[in-house]
């Protein structure tokens, strides 16, 4: 189970609403029984259940069970796209092994806002799902030039090319090390944003293939080949 409060020895949880009516209701959880907790900072940790009331109850943190988890340092840097789909994106980017969200707006993106907060929901209730410890960071949405503008010097952008790039697998395993993918929206990039990006020095154009994926499949495929080639 997720929760905000930062976890550590004989630490007392809170917990209310929908998490307390599930542990009291549906697991029916009595007192001293034991709960996984995990803050996606502080590793998962064991802990008993200290009071209970009929909608509340008290958690009291015993011991670390797992550590935090160790992921991979990869990014996935994505257009906002249309709510149910970006949606899909986090879950399973959560899921991969994603290290940061990086959502980017871009001049062809139909969604130019984001709930960042929905989509936090999604990432930690995939994490609770595939067992994660840490959560992946959740940027705040920016403009590709700022993106580009500060990209860091130690990291690959693989650039998700809908209108050719190189071959994915062996570019990838041609460049280990901390990486990223950019996925573009609905309606793809334009052409000046293409060239700026594959100006970048750190920027390899791939391909995905000879047909045009949804983005959300893009994003899956991207990150999921990018885990197996380079991701332990
Ligand atoms: N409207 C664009 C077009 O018709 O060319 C398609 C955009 S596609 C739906 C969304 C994004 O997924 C693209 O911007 C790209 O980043 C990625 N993508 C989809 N298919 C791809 C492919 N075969 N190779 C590389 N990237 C791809």
């Amino acid at each position: 189970l997720h929760v905000e409060t930062q976890l550590g020895e004989g630490v007392a949880v809170p917990v209310d609403g929908n998490p307390a009516h599930y542990l009291i209701s549906v697991m029916r959880m009595k007192p001293d029984d034991i709960v996984l907790l995990f803050d996606g900072r502080s590793g998962e940790w064991a802990a008993r259940v200290r009071d209970m009331r009929k909608r509340d109850l008290v958690l009291e943190c015993v011991q670390q069970t797992r550590p935090l988890d160790d992921v991979p340092d990869f990014w996935l840097c994505c257009a906002p796209i249309k709510k149910g789909r970006i949606d899909l994106i986090a879950e399973k980017a959560c899921e991969l092994g994603v290290a940061r969200l990086q959502p980017v707006l871009t001049r062809r993106a139909v969604v130019d806002k984001l709930n960042l907060d929905r989509l936090h929901a999604h990432l930690v209730e995939a994490a609770e799902q595939c067992g994660r410890t840490a959560l992946p960071e959740l940027s705040a949405l920016i403009k590709l030039d700022a993106l580009l503008r500060d990209w860091p010097q130690e990291r690959w952008l693989f650039f998700a090319d809908e209108s050719g790039g190189q071959p994915l697998a062996t570019s990838l395993a041609a460049h280990p090390g901390p990486a990223a993918f950019l996925i573009g929206p609905e309606g793809g990039f334009d052409p000046a944003e293409r060239d700026a990006i594959r100006a970048l020095p750190k920027a390899v154009p791939v391909s995905l293939g000879p047909r045009i994926l949804r983005a959300e499949t893009a994003a899956i495929a991207a990150t999921s080949a990018w885990m197996t080639i380079n991701g332990d």
